[in-house]
């Protein structure tokens, strides 16, 4: 079973890919882990963003391992990585990678889960089931200051609402695969819903689907 997860920053997606992979024992994929690993490898090597064959190398560097750093998830490295992940000779390495887990079965796992930003539209096309999960921007903004609160970060709401719509914008525009609802997704608005009931909702869809 391979389940397709999209949608911008803070809509809750992670959450409700952690809660189906454990549901059905999947393996999970966080793709933007992938984007946030190289931008931390960008940061860290000194790379100037104009060199693209460098950062490209770097795409290429890549591994599991790398997306276990603790500081992949500062507001610094997230905006960075949509900078670097609107380069196509980057996107073109994390596809490669994407593409083998997604269609290497994982030992011990019934499928996998990845989610992102162009899963459902061009990492796995062909995916059993899509979800789009979405929220309003304030909303997000507010998870996401509760989040970094949470972890002992002090932030500015207004900085955290521009930050957003500066990678909304940057990661709905970009040429090579902006982020888009697929045709065939499941819409999910978790502006008014908790993480429970957006995985209770994309439970009854995937029970649906395997009823077919
Ligand atoms: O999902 P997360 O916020 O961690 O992603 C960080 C950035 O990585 C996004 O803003 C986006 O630019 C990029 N990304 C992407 N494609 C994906 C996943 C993430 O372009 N499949």
């Amino acid at each position: 079973m391979i389940i397709a997860i999209d949608g911008p920053a803070g809509a809750g997606k992670g959450t409700v890919a952690r809660g189906i992979a454990l549901h059905y024992n999947l393996a999970h994929l966080e793709t933007g882990l992938l984007y946030r690993a190289l931008a931390s490898k960008v940061l860290e090597n000194n790379v100037d963003l104009d060199d693209i064959d460098k950062i490209a190398a770097l795409a290429s560097t890549i591994s599991l391992d790398d997306l276990k750093n603790k500081h992949l998830r500062s507001e610094e490295i997230g905006n960075l990585a949509s900078k670097v992940a609107a380069l196509p000779e980057v996107r073109q390495a994390l596809l490669d990678f994407q593409h083998k887990f997604a269609n290497t079965p994982q030992p011990g796992f019934n499928g996998v889960v990845l989610d992102g930003r162009d899963i459902g539209t061009l990492v796995c096309p062909q995916a059993d089931i899509k979800f789009y999960i979405t929220a309003e921007l304030e909303v997000r903004a507010q998870r996401r200051l509760k989040e970094l609160q949470e972890r002992g970060i002090k932030s500015i709401h207004t900085a955290i609402i521009q930050n957003m719509m500066d990678r909304d914008l940057r990661d709905k525009s970009r040429q090579q695969a902006p982020l888009q609802v697929a045709k065939d997704a499941y819409v999910i608005d978790s502006s008014h819903l908790s993480p429970d009931d957006v995985l209770k909702q994309s439970i009854t869809v995937i029970e649906r689907h395997l009823k077919k």
